[in-house]
């Protein structure tokens, strides 16, 4: 089978041969029909060696659909042909919160980082940017339905993401029927896009979103936030203009640098909410007292539950969120890889296997 290698840190991938796993036990062999790229995928081809608790080579793509082709003789879960997305944090299985369903917040997650082993598809274990996806056990494949697998793909990371960070910061939006909350979104890419959309489908918040590209302003439009503005000197100021003067009640930072996180706490309203999802790398002096706004809530969200992903793909099934795809076939990986880090991805990149389900 083909697969998308990252065989030494600093990149770039490589597309190459690999063999086709067989599943044991309880792991799950998926056919591969659409596999998302992500900002995390570039953070971790760019990453300095010993950076990151995983050891290369292995194989990237952590937002996988596909079919089941093959299942281990003790598996559980779904059958084989049956189209599934993979919820791709993969903690222990055991401890308190893997049992119910927060492999993203898995209480062993820092003896897995230290044994190395991986914490997820494409992280550290392979992943499905392949034509197969071996998933270790049937708990963590969800049914998809009737959602086509573009679609699905990237609810699993950039729809789940988005969904956890904003059920983080619920409480600072108030009523969600009656309220006049405001929410400000930094970086309308790949989950920013799917952000501004669930604000939108499940609170009345007034929706600003913030990016350095005037594309990624036009997609918040069709998405439907309110208003929308380049990053500027004055850029927190326009957002307190449009907030009346307060600050908006939270932000969603999906960039995550010095200069985003500056913006965030200048754009958030006193006792609002600041959720920090980008992996930028910046910092923020957390001191008091200091000039972060009195009562902030800072929340560092990291992908979402079985449950949200549950609920972010009923909503996609009610037509609520739709993902802006631009589908690549496996083989254009790089090129795929290069438009995401040139900024000419309109929502998110998505990898095609199968070129006849690419026509389709
Ligand atoms: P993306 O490249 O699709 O989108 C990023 C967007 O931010 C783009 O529209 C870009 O133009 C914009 N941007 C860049 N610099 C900016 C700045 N200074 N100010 C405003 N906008 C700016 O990436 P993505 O896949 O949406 O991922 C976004 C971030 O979230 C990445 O850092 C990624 O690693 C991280 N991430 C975190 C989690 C998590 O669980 N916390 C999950 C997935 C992704
Ligand atoms: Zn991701
Ligand atoms: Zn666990």
């Amino acid at each position: 089978m083909r697969a998308v290698r990252l065989t030494h840190w600093g990149g770039p991938p490589v597309v190459t041969e690999a063999e086709r796993p067989s599943p044991r036990g309880e792991a799950v062999l998926v056919r591969v029909e659409a596999a998302g790229l992500c900002g995390s995928d570039l953070h971790i081809m760019d990453a300095a060696p010993d950076a990151l608790p995983y050891r290369t080579p292995f194989t990237l793509g952590h937002e996988v659909a596909g079919r089941v082709a093959e299942r281990g003789p003790d598996a559980t879960g779904p059958e084989v042909g049956e189209r599934v997305v993979v919820y791709g944090p993969w903690g222990c299985g055991r401890c308190g919160h893997c049992v119910a369903g927060a492999d993203n917040y898995c209480d062993r997650r820092s003896a897995l980082d230290t044994a190395r082993t991986g914490t997820g598809a494409g992280l550290g274990r392979d992943g499905g940017l392949a034509d197969f996806l071996l998933v270790p056990s049937g708990r963590l494949l969800l049914p998809v339905g009737a959602l086509a697998p573009a679609q699905a793909a990237p609810l699993s990371d950039a729809g789940l993401t988005s969904y956890h960070a904003i059920a983080g910061i619920r409480p600072a939006l108030g009523d969600p029927e009656t309220g006049t909350a405001s929410v400000a979104v930094i970086g309308v890419g790949g989950l920013g896009h799917l952000a501004v959309q669930i604000l939108r489908a499940t609170t009345s918040a007034q929706v600003l979103a913030v990016d350095v590209r005037e594309e990624a302003l036009a997609l918040a439009a069709d998405c439907g936030a309110h208003f929308g503005t380049l990053v500027r000197p004055d850029t927190a100021e326009a957002l307190r203009r449009r907030t009346g003067g307060t600050g908006a009640d939270a932000v969603l930072d999906f960039v995550g640098t010095s200069a985003t996180l500056r913006l965030g706490v200048s754009a958030v309203r006193p006792g609002g909410a600041l959720a920090v999802v980008g992996s930028g790398g910046g910092e923020l002096l957390v001191r008091k007292p200091g000039a972060l706004p009195p009562g902030l809530r800072i929340s560092l969200p990291f992908w979402g539950t079985r449950t949200d992903l549950e609920q972010v793909m009923a909503l996609a099934r009610a037509g609520a969120v739709k993902v802006a795809t631009e589908r690549f076939p496996l083989s254009r990986a790089l090129d795929a890889i290069d438009a995401l880090r040139s900024g000419r991805v309109r929502g998110r990149a998505v990898l095609v296997p199968d070129e006849e389900l690419l026509r389709a």
